[in-house]
């Protein structure tokens, strides 16, 4: 059997980087990427599965394009592409600016879309299974305080999700979405490790802890799997249950 030939955004570190060891775990052929050189990553991945690193930087339409066009050449087919790279830059409303506007989109949603063009030009007619997983967030449904652009962004990739999936279902080409919580990452420990902020968050946790990268990379494994073969256009919320809960009259404390 042919292995499946994924390659995956922003997968040096963090998410991107437990989902690409995820998909190395089942035996498919890889492509990482970060906007910076790396070497220590491929090489952990290489100890699981042919795996190659294209450095390319996904917030603009060119890089994002040229990222998945190497990534092509290197494979010689691709099967999945997970759009994962993204920043959260946002401050204060009052002191945001069109650079941190701009820099946010471009990554968050511009590269995700032209990413996701680049691939479907890849994908060839009688090719079975292709899908698109795009990095959301529970932010694409619910709002933080001083994230405006963040959230934005996050809500802008599930209607993204949704659209895609159906100007492509003809085509065969499913596209569904991952929408972590808060999970622990090189983005998110400066902020967990300052003051009590880890102990308030935990305590709202459902599940009771913050996520570990690991806990996302089944989920995106799952829906380019062929037991997901009939689900496009969902978001699958990896986030310790944060979305189901409502307030409540015996908060924690
Ligand atoms: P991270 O900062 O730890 O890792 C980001 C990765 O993207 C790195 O490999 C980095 O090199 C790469 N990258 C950054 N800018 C890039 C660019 N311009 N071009 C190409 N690659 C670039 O982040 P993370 O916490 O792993 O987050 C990954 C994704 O998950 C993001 O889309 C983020 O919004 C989303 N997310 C994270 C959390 C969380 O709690 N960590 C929660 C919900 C959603």
């Amino acid at each position: 059997m042919t292995k499946p030939c994924v390659c995956v955004t922003g997968s040096t570190q963090g998410i991107g980087f437990a989902i690409a060891e995820a998909f190395a775990k089942t035996g498919a052929r890889l492509v990482i990427n970060s906007h910076e050189p790396n070497s220590t990553s491929v090489r952990a991945l290489a100890k699981l599965t042919e795996c190659h690193f294209v450095q390319a930087d996904l917030s603009s339409a060119e890089g994002a394009t040229s990222f998945v066009e190497q990534a092509h050449q290197k494979l010689g087919s691709l099967d999945t592409l997970v759009n994962n790279a993204g920043i959260f830059n946002d401050s204060d409303f009052g002191t945001l600016d069109e650079t941190l506007f701009d820099s946010a989109f471009n990554l968050n949603v511009k590269g995700y879309l032209f990413a996701a063009q680049a691939f479907c030009a890849k994908v060839r007619a009688d090719q079975d299974g292709a899908s698109i997983i795009c990095i959301g967030s529970t932010n694409s449904v619910s709002a933080e305080r001083n994230s405006v652009i963040y959230d934005s962004t996050k809500g802008a990739i599930l209607m993204m999700v949704r659209s895609l999936a159906v100007s492509l279902a003809d085509r065969g080409i499913r596209v569904n979405g991952v929408g972590p919580g808060i999970i622990q990452t090189p983005l998110t420990q400066p902020g967990l490790d300052k003051g009590e902020t880890r102990a308030v968050l935990t305590r709202q946790i459902p599940l009771g802890r913050i996520g570990k990268p690991e806990d996302v990379g089944g989920a995106a494994v799952f829906l380019a799997s062929p037991e997901a073969r009939y689900i496009t256009g969902q978001m699958l919320y990896v986030d310790g249950g944060i979305i189901a809960r409502q307030i409540s009259w015996d908060e924690p404390v």
